[in-house]
């Protein structure tokens, strides 16, 4: 884009919430922001949760409305669903949206909370065949067996057992 000094000089802030008139008198604006991990505490299920993001924005003034385009980078712990170790990701997303001129504010922390929390993965695994927990003593069986005898699941097998 052009070499405005404002774009520079703009104080990005840590809300997200962009007035459009200041968007108006810039003719556009682009700018990238580190923010607290604290504006994303609830978008993941806990135990998972984001730790850093940042967000590059890039405004486009058109006629009548305004163009967003955005990139959020950052890392997320998120739990396996089987043996529930957290493991550390960095994650990239991208979007895109439009705003009317009329509207007083942008509000892009909405968009950038509902775009992390549509990459949730609660299905997420820590390996392809990772080996879980005992459900009976807890053990993590990708580090040690247990020893714990298999739990039949049949009401039948418990029966069979006590008229042989
Ligand atoms: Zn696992
Ligand atoms: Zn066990």
């Amino acid at each position: 884009m052009t070499e405005n000094a404002f774009y520079h000089d703009y104080d990005v802030p840590q809300d997200l919430q962009f007035k459009t008139a200041d968007i108006l008198r810039l003719g556009g604006l682009e700018c990238t922001a580190q923010l607290s991990p604290k504006y994303f505490s609830d978008v993941f299920t806990q135990p998972n949760k984001i730790t850093s993001v940042t967000v590059s924005l890039s405004f486009s003034v058109a006629s009548k409305e305004i163009l967003v385009k955005g990139k959020i980078a950052g890392k997320r712990l998120v739990q396996c669903a089987r043996c529930l170790k957290m493991t550390e990701q960095d994650f990239a997303e991208e979007f895109l949206e439009t705003y009317s001129n009329k509207s007083e504010i942008i509000d892009i922390m909405l968009l950038v909370r509902q775009t992390l929390a549509l990459t949730e993965d609660i299905r997420f695994l820590c390996k392809p065949d990772c080996k879980g927990l005992c459900p009976q003593c807890g053990q993590d069986l990708n580090t040690a067996e247990c020893g714990c005898k298999p739990v039949s699941l049949s009401p039948f097998a418990e029966l069979k057992g006590k008229f042989k």
